[in-house]
């Protein structure tokens, strides 16, 4: 049997980074993927055609608990393909907020400020090429002029800068149509890596192998495989905690009554699932919208419900069609010809949980968001929905709507918006936080700030699980830099 230096599990966001920094330095690494590649597939590579993967075998598609205070029948895409989810995404790409960062050293992620992970960011983007939305048009110039009626200014959101309020034009991880996935923009062409690194598609972690309290190795289904280095879980915020789990690490009371001989006790392992929640507002149109960039997605919107907030609060995608996924099941109207706001919160404070629903490890996990258990999350979606509302009453956009298709005029207090926006609330699909990195004496923790699950050996956690607290935007970018980060923790020694 072949020994590697490290183990990857999870070849997505952060594990294509991970791997590809791992192996161009010397180490022979194994990168494990469930999915298949996405070298020549073009659903997977036109940006344009991720729909096409939704719901197929491509996709995780994961179900929620019912949700007491949201949308029970929110889906969760996950990309179960060679780049991951980074190869279904709508590929909005960002810099994490300064502010973000130093929220996470707060949480006791030392080296994790702003300065020390900036020139990730460089070395990220001299693989993966950024460009904005191309095809401006007569409907986004009266947007931004209705925008700055509300004072929210055009402002650049690229990537170089600090997210701040006001209205713009997205940024995009691609070329042309071409995704700029983790795995195109680091391993491809496939063909290029010999023996440093070893791509092995449609292969499932199982369980993670122990020697003690050292990770030495993987039981896949298509046979173990071991490392003398760390083995890093990046297999995303549902299946690296699952993982973990049935590998017998977690919490202790949890994995006995789901029949899991513990290895080490672990409580916040499947703890602090974060996201970002959003509503939809959508208003039909009196004429065409002309065609904008791929995905009718090329302007969002960020504001404060208090003008003292450091950063914004909340997020709007604009996109130049009615988004109804969530308001058709309710009998809301829809349109040809329309545009939407989907306001999102930002830093929601809600936070649910993953867990085991047995020890098979075929079956899926218990996903309980637990959205709009907190007050906080419920107010912003509802002053999202004001704020929206606000840009689009004023010219010349309001020359544009011939109604409001949902909510619907009809719903003006505050209570009724929020009763709305949760009922017909969506995801941003942006799962975060269950094996969230911090400070020693903080029991939840399940990561150091080197990404080491806490007492365990050679065992590493690099994905969107290692959050601390949510970011204030896409955290795609965010992630492929941690996957940088892990590998050069591990290179540093
Ligand atoms: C529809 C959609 C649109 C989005 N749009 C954007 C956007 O515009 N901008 C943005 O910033 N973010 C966006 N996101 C979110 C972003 O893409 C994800 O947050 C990010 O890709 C997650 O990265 P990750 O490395 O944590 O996990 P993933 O990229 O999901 O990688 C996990 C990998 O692990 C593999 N894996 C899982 N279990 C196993 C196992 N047992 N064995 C082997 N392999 C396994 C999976 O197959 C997958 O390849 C979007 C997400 C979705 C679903």
């Amino acid at each position: 049997m072949k020994t590697f230096d490290h183990i990857i599990i999870g070849a997505g966001s952060a594990g294509c980074v991970a791997a590809a920094t791992l192996a161009k330095s010397g180490r022979r690494v194994a990168l494990i993927e469930a999915g298949g590649s996405d070298e020549g597939f073009l659903d997977a590579l036109d940006a344009g055609r991720w729909k096409n993967l939704v719901g197929t075998k491509h996709d995780y598609d994961y179900r929620i608990e019912p949700q007491p205070h949201g949308n029970s029948s929110i889906r969760h895409t996950r990309g179960k393909i060679l780049g991951g989810t980074s190869s279904i995404n709508t590929i909005i790409a960002w810099r994490t907020p300064d502010y973000d960062l130093e929220r996470w050293v707060e949480h006791g992620a030392d080296g994790w400020g702003p300065n020390e992970i900036g020139p990730l960011f460089d070395q990220i983007f001299d693989h993966v090429h950024i460009e904005t939305s191309t095809l401006e048009n007569r409907f986004h110039h009266d947007l931004i002029e209705a925008a700055g009626q509300t004072g929210l200014n055009l402002v650049d959101f690229s990537p170089q800068n600090q997210v701040q309020d006001g209205v713009g034009y997205l940024y995009f991880n691609k070329k042309g149509r071409m995704r700029q996935s983790a795995s195109v923009a680091f391993l491809h062409p496939l063909d290029q890596w010999g023996d440093e690194l070893t791509i092995l598609t449609n292969t499932r972690a199982i369980k993670i192998l122990f020697d003690g309290n050292r990770a030495v190795g993987v039981e896949t289904d298509q046979g173990k495989f071991y490392c003398d280095g760390d083995l890093i879980l990046s297999a995303g915020a549902f299946a690296s905690p699952t993982l973990l789990m049935h590998s017998g690490v977690g919490p202790a009371d949890h994995l006995k009554d789901v029949g899991i001989e513990v290895q080490h006790d672990l409580p916040g392992v499947g703890e602090n699932l974060l996201d970002h929640p959003d509503s939809m507002i959508a208003w039909e149109t009196n004429r065409l919208i002309p065609a904008v960039d791929l995905n009718a997605m090329g302007m969002a919107a960020f504001g404060k419900t208090d003008p003292s907030l450091p950063v914004p609060d909340m997020m709007a995608h604009i996109g130049t069609a009615v988004f109804d996924t969530y308001t058709k099941p309710h009998g809301y109207p829809t349109a040809a010809n329309g545009f939407s706001f989907s306001p999102n919160v930002a830093r929601a404070r809600s936070t649910g949980t993953v867990r085991l629903r047995s020890n098979n490890p075929a079956d899926r996990p218990v996903i309980d968001f637990r959205y709009f258990t907190d007050p906080y999350d419920q107010f912003i979606l509802t002053e999202g929905i004001k704020f929206s509302r606000r840009v689009a009453a004023e010219s010349p956009l309001k020359d544009w709507i011939k109604r409001e298709l949902f909510p619907g005029i009809d719903v003006q207090s505050d209570e009724e918006i929020s009763a709305y926006a949760r009922k017909v609330a969506g995801t941003v699909y942006h799962p975060a936080g269950t094996c969230k990195m911090g400070r020693a004496d903080d029991d939840t923790v399940v990561v150091d700030s080197q990404l080491r699950v806490r007492g365990m050996q050679n065992l590493r956690v690099a994905d969107a699980s290692i959050f601390p607290t949510m970011i204030g935007v896409n955290p795609n970018i965010t992630i492929m830099m941690i996957g940088m980060k892990c590998a050069d923790l591990i290179l540093e020694g």
